[in-house]
């Protein structure tokens, strides 16, 4: 038998009903706020990723799947949408008319980690990006956006953690300050950090490694660091929040794993999921879009978990399943070729209708429609057809009523969908 790749997923019915309706809830609640869908590509060329995530990050240097074309160019399966939407921004000059865009895209993305709950290697995420606006009024928008649909999930248990990563002023001295506090604990760092300790001294903060953890917890704090502007930009990020009622931590231990951030950082975190606290993440990385070769266009996103997300909704897929409308239990072969015949007619104009393909007894017809949760089951039998009618059954009242088979599809329908 052969089994599934290691760490990549089946959604069965019974949980996917759970996964439309988020789906659902997310783009209705970007639509609202004018954002646009954008689909790109599972693939695409390595050099996108390496360049924009960052060679020292751990996506790059070692979650990545990554293996040359047959004419030996190296493809990446993406592990992130943001690199994707930006290259699409600029190839397309999406910022021609006006450079403000939103966009929304879901979608799967891979990284070759350690399986675990929350942790897969096909996994997928719900993405925003807001292009063309500088303004901290943005950054509130979607840390509101992401608070907004875990409401609308029915999540508990969340919290916004924000911080600012500042910008290439104040980055630097921060840098220098990092590096020669880390130069006092390379005993204690895991040989990554340890390495990228000179090449790139934030990625030691974001370490899983708990040595590292141990080692960093009196590490300086970027937020220290900030130059006046990104200080500004950062209260105004808090104050907007504090409007719109919207709760949140500061945490100044907050970097993310990749390297384009600037500024305003933000992640949502649970305390449902274990080890795997970060249902979404997301910042503001206003130098990307001209680092890819795009006009200097500041934007900001965040990508949401979908599967952890999928763990902490307060809803029962059980509850989402929509129940058949109506069960047709046909006895004899000329009533159960026109229960088909009905049921293509009722399909077609949006009942959803079951029938027994089978020749069985009236008694298991009716135990499949009770088992299917049938709405309404229709009666036809041997001797009822004979007399051009059949009996439709409410099965929550047990009201019946006797329908005349020359206008069944529409007597039916108007029972069933008044
Ligand atoms: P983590 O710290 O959990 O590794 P990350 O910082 O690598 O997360 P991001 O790159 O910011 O994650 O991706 C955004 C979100 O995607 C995460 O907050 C998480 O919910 C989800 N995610 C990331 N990697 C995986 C994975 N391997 N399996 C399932 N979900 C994932
Ligand atoms: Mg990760």
């Amino acid at each position: 038998m052969i089994q599934l790749i290691r760490g990549f997923k089946d959604i069965l019915p019974g949980e996917v009903e759970l996964w439309q309706h988020i789906e659902k809830t997310a783009a209705t609640l970007f639509e609202e706020f004018g954002f646009s869908e954008i689909r790109i590509p599972i693939m695409e060329k390595t050099e996108l990723f390496a360049r924009s995530i960052g060679e020292d990050t751990d996506i790059v240097e070692k979650e990545m799947y990554t293996f040359p074309d047959r004419k030996g160019d190296l493809l990446t399966l993406r592990p992130e949408a943001t690199a994707s939407v930006v290259r699409a921004y600029i190839q397309h000059r999406l910022y021609a008319q006006d450079p403000v865009r939103k966009f929304y895209t879901i979608g799967p993305m891979f990284r070759r980690e350690r399986p675990q709950k929350g942790r897969y290697r096909q996994f997928y995420q719900i993405n925003a990006e807001i292009f063309g606006v500088a303004s901290p009024l943005v950054d509130a928008e979607l840390i509101f956006l992401l608070v907004t649909l875990c409401e609308r999930l029915k999540v508990t248990d969340v919290a916004a953690h924000i911080n600012s990563l500042g910008c290439p002023a104040c980055r630097p001295d921060f840098k220098q300050a990092l590096s020669v506090f880390l130069a006092g604990k390379t005993a204690l760092l895991c040989s990554d950090c340890d390495r990228r300790r000179d090449r790139n001294p934030l990625r030691v903060l974001d370490c899983k490694v708990p040595a590292c953890r141990e080692a960093m917890i009196d590490a300086p704090s970027l937020h220290d660091y900030l130059c006046a502007a990104c200080r500004a930009h950062f209260e105004t990020v808090k104050a907007t929040l504090d409007r719109l009622g919207v709760a949140y931590r500061v945490d100044k231990r907050l970097v993310r794993g990749l390297d384009y951030y600037t500024r305003t950082t933000f992640e949502i975190q649970t305390g449902a999921l274990g080890a795997q606290s970060a249902v979404a993440g997301g910042g503001r990385y206003d130098g990307l879009v001209q680092a890819l070769g795009g006009p200097d266009q500041p934007a900001i996103g965040f990508a949401i978990g979908f599967d952890r997300l999928v763990e902490i909704v307060g809803l029962n897929p059980a509850d989402l399943v929509r129940p058949p409308d109506l069960f047709m239990a046909a006895l004899g072969e000329k009533s159960q070729q026109m229960a088909f015949d009905w049921m293509c007619a009722l399909g077609r104009q949006g009942v959803r209708a079951e029938i027994d393909y089978g020749d069985r007894s009236l008694k298991s017809q009716m135990k499949r429609a009770d088992k299917l949760s049938a709405r309404y089951v229709l009666i036809i039998g041997e001797q009822e057809a004979a007399q051009g009618k059949a009996t439709l059954r409410n099965m929550a009242t047990r009201d019946q009523l006797e329908i005349p088979l020359e206008r069944l599809v529409e007597a039916v329908r108007e029972t069933i969908q008044p």
